[in-house]
């Protein structure tokens, strides 16, 4: 019980390392966020973190970014 307790824990730690450190980007006049093949990133394209974006900005519903 308590190993499985450790693996959690573990698990849940990896996943959100693994989501403050993905980029997304952004661009100058747009609210939403990308990925970086996002065919409306032609205008501007602004690397920032998940986290960061998520403050501001909402997941683009064409590249479906993670959220
Ligand atoms: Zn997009």
């Amino acid at each position: 019980m308590r190993r499985s307790i450790t693996t959690l824990v573990s698990m849940l730690l990896l996943l959100s390392v693994a989501f403050a450190s993905t980029t997304v980007y952004v661009t100058k006049t747009g609210s939403k966020y990308h990925t970086s093949s996002c065919r409306y990133l032609n205008k501007s394209k602004i690397a920032m973190t998940l986290t960061e974006a998520k403050r501001a900005y909402e997941a683009c519903s064409v590249c479906k970014p993670p959220r």
